[in-house]
């Protein structure tokens, strides 16, 4: 008999306790985030795949198509292509290919380049059917993007 009322009252009393834990948090402020619809930002040393920065002149890149990003990388994953320009001395940036698949965000490419024309994108919530989905055209996605 008082073994069944110690059940009774250690289980009333876990009871009192959770709903003080849950009294306690409800008059707090609220920590999540309604995801996807609400997205927190990153922290500034996040590293999504990279992403070319933009000219604030010109508003395209930034690139020279000197091509040591490509040569930094030791995952071999990025494809730099660039084209001469009728009139221009240089060549000027036509396709900026990475294969994320391979990427190991080591950021050799970022230190390596002179121009200041690749960076590490906020991206972490990437999605995919296939391997090809994350074969990206930098030079495309920066045309597409906005900022
Ligand atoms: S972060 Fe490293 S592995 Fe990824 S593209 Fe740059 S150099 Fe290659
Ligand atoms: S190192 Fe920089 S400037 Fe040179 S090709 Fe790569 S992104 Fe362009």
């Amino acid at each position: 008999m008082i073994g069944y009322l110690k059940e009774i009252f250690s289980g009333t009393w876990s009871l009192f306790v959770g709903l003080g834990i849950t009294i306690k948090y409800f008059f707090k402020p609220v920590v999540t985030v309604q995801y996807p619809r609400e997205v927190l930002p990153m922290t500034p040393r996040f590293r999504g795949h990279i992403e070319l920065t933009r000219d604030p002149e010109t508003g395209g890149d930034k690139c020279i198509v000197c091509g040591m990003c490509q040569k930094a990388c030791p995952s071999n994953c990025i494809t730099v292509v660039g084209d001469k320009v009728e009139g221009a001395k240089k060549k000027a940036l036509s396709r900026y290919i990475l294969d994320f698949t391979k990427c190991s965000l080591c950021g050799l490419c970022v230190e390596s380049c002179p121009a200041d024309a690749i960076t590490f994108s906020k991206d972490y919530n990437l999605a995919g059917p296939s391997r090809e989905a994350y074969i990206f055209d930098l030079k495309k996605r920066l045309e597409e993007r906005k900022g």
